[in-house]
């Protein structure tokens, strides 16, 4: 079997992949014991699966991969504390995921995970909308970017805290998926990331927000807002026009009222676009009454002639928000030396690098060419 025509372990659940070893006529522990290598210490290399017999290991690596995807270019931020990987799928597309660390002392992080090549919604300000919509990433795709990302340079998972489905892509249009890649983060036979320190983000896909209601699962539900009326919002996030901004604050408090969840509010600060006083009084009113946190997060300049608002106009918006009533919080944006901050996942490397190459480059801080 060609390398792209086997299965990928990480997008199964164990019980999945255990039905596949049996298949094989090996017996399904076989499942558990493989399950280990790649989620434990990210052993990709049936070879080195040492509690394997001699004649498994080519058998089941003429059949499986494990499905970490394979790292092409990778950008440091000059504070070490944001690290933006080029990932390549088997088809020739390359991703990005970011990995952020939570402190100073890199041993807790967070994974931002890409659900889609490119993204349809084409929100004005953002650079993978204009990758344009290439295709929905599989849950092993999925999942194979965390692996990359926690195992670089290390043989263990841990300190991965959280998981973000914030990178490329809406999440919601790739729904089957990104369902059965949370399962999988989730199970203690594999990541073992609690519900609770997943976030799934959504520019506001109201069927699909009333599905992932129904799924029960405690995560964390993002919603990019970015406007608080439909005028501005149908130019900002053009699915707007689709499901305005009534339907999706209605949709927003049943998912509160069912799930007891606290939702978070997404709202990138735009210089002169979205950052009027008027502008924050009418997110407080829209949001009265909802169990949700604000963030606000000053625009990451892509050189699209959008711009973060003056640190006072942003402290102004904010304290409106606050004497409102509003939780709300400015969150900086870690990464934007290396294009890795929010809105800011571009990828113009499929141009630059020979993607049959093996060759990882290391770009230490910014200057890795992915904006245009
Ligand atoms: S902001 Fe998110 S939903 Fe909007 S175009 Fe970019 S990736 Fe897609």
């Amino acid at each position: 079997m060609n390398n792209e025509n086997k299965i990928d372990i990480c997008g199964l659940e164990l019980k999945e992949f255990a039905a596949q070893i049996k298949e094989t006529g090996e017996k399904t522990f076989r499942a558990a014991q493989i399950y280990k290598w790649i989620f434990n210490n990210g052993e990709s290399d049936f070879n080195r699966m040492s509690d394997l017999s001699a004649t498994q290991r080519p058998k089941f690596a003429k059949i499986f991969n494990a499905g970490i995807l394979e790292i092409k270019r990778k950008s440091v931020s000059g504070d070490k504390m944001a690290v933006k990987y080029a990932l390549a799928l088997k088809d020739g597309n390359i991703i990005e995921t970011v990995k952020i660390y939570d402190n100073q002392s890199l041993d807790k992080y967070t994974i931002c995970v890409s659900t889609q090549v490119g993204c349809p919604v084409n929100c004005a300000f953002c650079q993978t909308a204009r990758m344009g919509f290439i295709r929905n990433l599989s849950a092993a795709e999925i999942i194979g970017q965390i692996l990359a990302a926690a195992f670089d340079e290390k043989n263990s998972s841990e300190g991965l805290s959280n998981v973000v489905y914030m990178g490329m892509g809406e999440p919601l249009l790739n729904y089957e998926s990104v369902i059965k890649s949370i399962k999988i983060i989730n199970s203690p036979d594999a990541l073992n990331v609690s519900m609770r320190k997943i976030t799934v983000s959504t520019a506001g896909v109201v069927p699909m927000i009333e599905k992932l209601m129904a799924e029960n699962m405690p995560l964390t539900l993002a919603l990019s807002l970015h406007a608080p009326e439909d005028a501005l919002r149908d130019k900002l996030v053009p699915l707007n026009k689709k499901y305005n901004i009534k339907s999706l604050i209605d949709t927003i408090k049943k998912y509160t009222r069912t799930t007891k969840r606290r939702v978070t509010i997404e709202y990138v600060l735009i210089d002169k676009i979205n950052d009027k006083k008027s502008d924050a009084v009418k997110l407080n009113e829209l949001l009265k009454n909802i169990m949700c946190h604000v963030n606000l997060i000053p625009m990451n300049s892509t050189g699209n002639g959008f711009c973060a608002p003056s640190k006072n106009k942003i402290s102004e918006f904010k304290n409106i928000l606050v004497n409102g009533g509003t939780n709300v919080t400015v969150r900086s944006s870690r990464g934007q030396d290396i294009n890795a901050a929010c809105g800011m996942l571009y990828n113009e490397i499929n141009k630059n690098i020979n993607i049959s190459s093996n060759s990882n480059s290391n770009d230490n801080d910014s200057g890795d060419g992915n904006q245009s």
